[in-house]
């Protein structure tokens, strides 16, 4: 089963929910598909068997010995990454969206695609199992290619260790990384917070996430801090006929579990935040 964990934006609490379920009980896999910021390496600290390069699509180099500085590539180049300084061809690593239109106009073929080979997958173990995740080298794209390769180890990972569970940390936002972290999960489990903020972006990760699984259930993360609008959402969500999975009481404890390097059940047992995480895991799990 492959249960995956989103947000509509950054901040609501989506890793420490995410961190509490991979360490409530079953050994599992958990594969954090934030790739632009993967985060759960630092509070799980896996030991790695595996890592991997990821190309991460392609950069311009320009070989100024062969340049003519004809100007060519300058004027096509439509991301503006190709400028002309001191009588000499500049290409800008940081503009170049590595679409090889200047390497295939140039006519003396000054201009080689160089792959992005910074990014990494890792693999390893954790204490609660195993982990996955992906490290996107700043100014390399394509993190949807990098989240499918994630999910693709973490399914392999799970079959040759027998375990059933698949836990994804999804990114935050609703661009291509969301889609690769929930096209074809069993459930996905958005995580909101009680702000107006927090419930138009539930919806637009609702719209995202429901084209491609019909089984969505909601958290409610600090929920006592605006109980109004944490019943608003929870009429939204029945509404639209999500499962609603739990609140959440706002708790300082969390972050102070994650500034341990632990989550809020590991190091809170006992704290109703706790014991309701707890409960939430083991009623998505119960038949696995
Ligand atoms: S098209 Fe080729 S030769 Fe012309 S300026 Fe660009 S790199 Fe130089
Ligand atoms: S590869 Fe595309 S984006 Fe990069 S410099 Fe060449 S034309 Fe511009």
């Amino acid at each position: 089963m492959e249960l995956a964990v989103v947000s509509g934006k950054g901040g609501t609490g989506k890793s420490s929910v995410t961190a509490a379920f991979a360490t409530a009980g079953e050994r599992l896999v958990v594969a954090d598909c934030d790739v632009e910021a993967a985060n759960l390496f630092l509070l799980f600290n896996p030991e790695h068997d595996t890592e991997q390069v990821y190309i991460g699509g392609y950069s311009a180099v320009v070989d100024n010995a062969l340049c003519t500085v004809c100007g060519m590539c300058e004027s096509y180049c439509r991301f503006d990454a190709i400028t002309r300084v001191d009588g000499k061809i500049i290409i800008s690593e940081r503009s170049c969206e590595g679409c090889f239109f200047c390497s295939r106009i140039c006519p003396v073929d000054a201009i080689t695609m160089v792959p992005g080979d910074r990014s990494r997958m890792y693999s390893g173990s954790f204490r609660n199992g195993r982990m996955v995740y992906g490290r996107l080298a700043p100014g390399e794209e394509n993190s949807g290619k990098l989240v499918n390769m994630v999910r693709n180890k973490a399914k392999r990972v799970a079959k040759d260790h027998g375990m059933n569970i698949i836990l994804l940390d999804g990114p935050p936002g609703i661009g291509c990384p969301v889609i690769s972290t929930v096209t074809g999960v069993d459930k996905v489990i958005i995580v909101t917070e009680p702000t107006m903020s927090g419930l138009g972006d539930m919806k637009r990760v609702h719209e995202v996430a429901r084209k491609f699984t019909g089984d969505i259930g909601v958290i409610i993360n600090k929920y006592d801090l605006n109980e109004a609008m944490t019943d608003s959402i929870e009429g939204w969500c029945i509404a639209q006929g999500n499962a609603l999975l739990g609140r959440l009481p706002y708790d300082r404890r969390v972050t102070e579990a994650m500034i341990s390097g632990k989550s809020v059940n590991e190091m809170f047992p006992g704290a109703k935040i706790s014991i309701i995480l707890n409960k939430i895991w083991n009623k998505l799990t119960a038949n696995e």
